[in-house]
């Protein structure tokens, strides 16, 4: 892992700004974007702070499958039962801009491709 792990998401963790938190467990925490690109915009981060998918290791596997699964027990609770889009920005040219790894999960509308 590299970097600095301290980013506005290790606070929404830690409750000291605040989120509309959707679900949470002893590795994961879900919450709503603060600025939506779909009708549901969703955010799923490991509580361990990985600052981008490129960071994570073999030891990380477990964790990695549980995101997975997080995302997809949050997008049946939001009712996407008609489809969604996950999405894991990386890195400069992936548009990453938090460096705390997270997973949009985006519905309720009909998604384009490519995307932008
Ligand atoms: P990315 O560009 O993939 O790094 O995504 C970061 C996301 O975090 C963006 O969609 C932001 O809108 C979202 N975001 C930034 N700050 C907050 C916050 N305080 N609460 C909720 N979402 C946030």
């Amino acid at each position: 892992m590299s970097g600095n792990t301290e980013t506005i998401f290790s606070k929404i963790i830690r409750r000291e700004i605040p989120a509309d938190i959707v679900y949470e467990d002893d590795l994961a925490l879900a919450f709503k974007d603060i600025n939506p690109q779909a009708p549901v915009h969703i955010l799923v981060i490991p509580k361990k702070p990985i600052p981008q998918l490129a960071d994570a290791e073999s030891q990380d596997h477990a964790l990695l499958g549980h995101l997975l699964l997080t995302a997809k027990r949050v997008a049946e609770q939001a009712g996407l039962s008609n489809g969604y889009r996950l999405v894991i920005n990386t890195g400069p040219d992936g548009g990453q801009t938090v460096d705390h790894l997270h997973l949009h999960i985006l519905g309720g509308r009909q998604m384009k491709w490519p995307p932008g």
